[in-house]
């Protein structure tokens, strides 16, 4: 075994359960672009601002214009060995849960049970007006109908999933109204520049409490929502540790710091725990 299994190892067993706190790095193998290099350097194009969504229709008929696009690579993803290996780990008792960043739901296909979506979910839709839940796919089907959308082999598509469209595609983009009240439908996600709803932070703060450690993995924090609930840990006396390939903002608070293939170092001690747990039960 490796000097960083044998450490991580100890560590996940002397102080369970842990709570995970994942980011975008976690579903990158699962082929979901993400927004930032392992730097904390945006790539592709500044993602649209809460505001700018809820108040400018043309920047809403370009965002569901490409969102259409990249919808459905999205919808097809599958979980990760990351996701697996977390999923273990909560039935394990190694793990009480995952806090995700990500939108795209993979913990849960994955089997993680208790899994707090910080910042929503990409596969619903909300009406901003009447509060009403839609699925996604219900929403894509009638993008497709009433939209002449070119084929995404045609297109450059950039490393975020964006696409750069014609003009005259997105000005003529046809986007639905809420079927119940006609109001404004937005995915069910916290864009940048938006607010986590107050319950969601609260859940959090309730499992790290449950919690004797706290693990990030897949992210560099640069984004608060994130960020604050490694403080609350850090404040508590709760051992922090970091999974992450590049700087993060944590890294002063963290009590080690995995940074080689962290992904696989956790896939590795899952499978460890496993076996541990069989010979026990066999044994
Ligand atoms: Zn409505």
């Amino acid at each position: 075994m490796s000097k960083s299994v044998d450490s991580l190892l100890a560590a996940l067993t002397a102080h369970a359960p842990w709570v995970a706190l994942t980011g975008a790095g976690v579903s990158e193998a699962s082929g979901i672009p993400t927004y930032r290099d392992h730097g904390g350097k945006w790539l592709g194009s500044q993602p649209i601002q809460h505001d700018e969504f809820v108040s400018d229709a043309a920047r809403r008929r370009r965002y569901w214009s490409r969102s259409a696009l990249g919808w459905p690579r999205v919808a097809k993803a599958l979980p990760n060995s990351t996701h697996d290996a977390l999923a273990e780990l909560e039935r394990s008792g190694t793990l009480s849960g995952v806090i995700t960043q990500n939108v795209d739901r993979l913990h849960q296909q994955a089997g993680s049970k208790q899994v707090i979506d910080l910042h929503g979910r990409l596969d619903q839709v909300r009406c901003l007006d009447c509060s009403a839940i839609e699925a996604r796919s219900t929403l894509q089907t009638w993008l497709e109908t009433h939209n002449s959308l070119p084929s995404a082999a045609s297109l450059n598509i950039r490393p975020d999933g964006d696409a750069d469209l014609p003009e005259q595609i997105i000005s003529d983009f046809s986007i639905p109204q809420c079927s119940r009240c006609n109001g404004t439908l937005m995915p069910d996600v916290v864009f940048f520049g938006g607010t986590v709803p107050k319950p969601t932070v609260e859940a959090c703060y309730q499992l790290i409490d449950a919690s004797q450690g706290m693990m990030v993995l897949g992210s560099s924090l640069s984004v608060y929502s994130g960020l604050r609930f490694c403080r609350y840990a850090a404040e508590r006396g709760k051992p922090l540790i970091i999974l992450n390939e590049g700087q993060t903002r944590a890294d002063d608070l963290c009590w080690h710091k995995y940074d080689t293939e962290p992904f696989s170092l956790l896939a590795e001690c899952a499978h460890h725990l496993r076996h541990a747990a069989q010979e026990q039960l066999h044994g």
